[in-house]
């Protein structure tokens, strides 16, 4: 499969947000969201086999952890990627999936915890998901919505309102969109949307979600990229 980066860092999303966590980046992704922070892994990368990404995580994380399979969108490679999945969890690995919701999820193993986004409107990337995909999800699921617009927050209440997706997962994440040319400070001053706004929005509402922030870009400077 072709891999744009392996590294360890702590998970900065998610309710796992906080955990030490081994990312298997890889490369390519059919969609072009407009405020895209991976714009670096549309193309490049290196080949490698299952082997050769189940030592590099084993010299990362020896003897099990956590591990997320990102992109890009890693979907693109199913038939090398799910075979990945099932050799991880052979050797105890605990797996997320960070996808955007386009390909179709039902062959990925069920053990792996899959967070799925759901593009808003601003994305440029409205009306991908795909609606069988809902059917694939589980209770150890979480479905995420990047948000920069009010426009973008009254989308994501109605499709969780509309498609009980409270119920059908273990959070519904509503996360502010990120400059993507953000540098230097490490503030909420690079959200396109005020997380203070946006808390407000919610609480007002009483949607039952949760507010997430991309932790990592508060740790680290929000232009570096492998952290
Ligand atoms: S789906 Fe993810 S990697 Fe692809 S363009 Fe959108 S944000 Fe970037």
């Amino acid at each position: 499969m072709q891999i744009t980066e392996i590294y360890k860092s702590v998970q900065g999303e998610s309710t796992y947000a906080g955990l030490p966590c081994v990312f298997v980046r890889l490369t390519g992704c059919n969609l072009r969201c407009t405020w895209c922070d991976s714009e670096y892994t549309f193309q490049g990368g290196r080949k490698m086999t299952v082997a050769e990404v189940r030592d590099e995580v084993s010299r990362l994380s020896p003897g099990g952890g956590l591990v997320e399979i990102t992109g890009g969108e890693p979907m693109l490679q199913e038939r090398e990627v799910v075979p990945l999945m099932q050799e991880l969890l052979g050797h105890g690995y605990q797996l997320l999936l960070e996808t955007s919701g386009e390909r179709l999820l039902a062959g990925v193993p069920p053990e792996v915890v899959k967070i799925v986004d759901v593009k808003c409107p601003d994305s440029g990337e409205a009306d991908t998901f795909a609606m069988d995909n809902l059917r694939a999800l589980n209770r150890r699921d979480e479905i995420k919505f990047v948000l920069s617009s009010r426009a973008d927050y009254e989308f994501a209440v109605a499709f969780t309102r509309a498609h009980d997706l409270a119920r059908r997962v273990n959070a519904v994440l509503f996360s502010p969109a990120f400059r993507k040319d953000a540098t230097g400070t490490r503030d909420s001053s690079h959200c396109l949307l005020d997380p203070q706004q946006l808390a407000q929005w919610i609480i007002a509402d009483n949607v039952p979600v949760r507010l997430g922030l991309q932790l990592h870009k508060f740790i680290w400077d929000p232009a570096v990229k492998g952290v």
